[in-house]
């Protein structure tokens, strides 16, 4: 069964001057999705985030919701629920009269709002404090609320800018699993606006990626990490070791590649059309490589030799810096799989799979 639309971005174009903030941007959100908007400061997030929010007016195209074009109607005409970084609660209301708010404005009865109130205080788990005032909660907590008076009004589509990047890392977490919860609860159609590749993996259905006001690619998470539409993509999602080199030969399956640094390389043969002889950008995460300390057969695989510079050990994994001579790779090893202690200055061989090489056109300058 095919899902209802419930948002629709068409060809919407965005400038500041000359200069083109959002540019031909479409996308189809279908009714209970979490979408994220994901990409580096400055990409054009907030700006698309607010021509939905109805802040601001597209240049150009057309945005529809629930079937209906919004264009020129108002913020508060298009039943929306939002939150933003900060709290945005009102100081001088208690709680109850902030989460109220909403529901007063649409001449809501006293016994209903009273009731809606409590139910959504229920669901973001802080039913005690109707009471009291912002400033007597935590941030954790007012960002809760933020959230139940988003929520209160029932509205077609809850918009949520950066909404954990105030809160420490520990409470981030906890929000973080909350509002996943509530999500899929409540079933409301989201956007979830983040500069954080791991939030935007951990809460969406599918991910917009966007640089520089492009849409670089829409998919869901799997696919944005397997199957990055670009090397930007790659490179904004999750860590990578980049090497350069140029391509060796094509064949039917795989192809062989050259580094700079004279290693001879296979990767899987992609959708990716390349020359013999191309520059490209060769990457590999480091959680996709073995390390032995055994001399290896290739075996159709990658192997490079190598010298131990660096070990960080980070609870759940051990990352090495292993250096290949020219360049060194990072290499992400899961403690419970180890079973050796590397040390500085030990010699170790690499090893990973043809199919979890990237390669893209070119060599991107960092
Ligand atoms: P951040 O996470 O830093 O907020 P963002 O991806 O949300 O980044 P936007 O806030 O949408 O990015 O900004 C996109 C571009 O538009 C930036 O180059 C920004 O400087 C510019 N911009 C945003 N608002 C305005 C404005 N009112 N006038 C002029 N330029 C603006």
């Amino acid at each position: 069964m095919t899902k209802k639309i419930d948002v629709e971005l068409i060809n919407i174009q965005k400038r500041f001057g000359s200069n083109v903030v959002v540019d031909n941007f479409n996308l189809q959100i279908e009714q209970g999705e979490c979408i994220s908007f994901l990409g580096p400061s400055g990409c054009g997030k907030t700006t698309t985030l607010n021509m939905i929010a109805g802040f601001l007016e597209p240049d150009q195209g057309e945005l529809i919701i629930k079937g209906k074009r919004m264009n020129g109607v108002p913020s508060n005409k298009r039943d929306l629920g939002m939150v933003f970084q900060t709290y945005s609660l009102f100081p001088h209301m208690t709680i109850f009269e902030n989460v109220a708010y909403g529901l007063k404005l649409r001449k809501i009865a006293k016994d209903e709002i009273r009731r809606r109130v409590s139910q959504v205080l229920e669901l973001v788990k802080l039913p005690h404090v109707a009471d009291r005032y912002p400033k007597q909660l935590s941030g954790g907590q007012r960002q809760r609320i933020a959230i139940a008076r988003a929520l209160v009004t029932e509205p077609t589509l809850l918009l949520l800018d950066e909404p954990l990047s105030n809160l420490d890392a520990k409470l981030r977490e906890e929000l973080r699993d909350e509002m996943k919860r509530l999500q899929q609860e409540i079933g409301v159609t989201t956007i979830f606006v983040t500069h954080d590749q791991e939030e935007a993996l951990y809460l969406s259905n599918r991910i917009v990626v966007l640089d520089h006001g492009k849409v670089e690619q829409i998919g869901n998470p799997w696919d944005i990490y397997n199957r990055p539409a670009s090397e930007f993509v790659h490179t904004f999602i999750g860590k990578s070791n980049r090497m350069t080199g140029i391509v060796a030969q094509v064949r039917e399956q795989d192809i062989s590649l050259r580094t700079d640094a004279e290693f001879a390389l296979t990767a899987l043969r992609r959708e990716r059309v390349f020359a013999e002889g191309e520059h490209v950008s060769i990457y590999v995460r480091p959680e996709k490589i073995n390390l032995y300390t055994e001399a290896r057969e290739a075996n159709g695989s990658n192997v490079i030799q190598g010298v131990v510079k660096l070990t960080s050990f980070l609870g759940a994994y051990t990352d090495y810096e292993v250096d290949i001579g020219h360049t060194s790779l990072t290499v992400r090893i899961q403690s419970a799989q180890q079973q050796m202690q590397l040390s500085y200055g030990q010699t170790v061989f690499v090893e990973w799979k043809p199919e979890d090489v990237f390669v893209f056109s070119g060599k991107r300058n960092h």
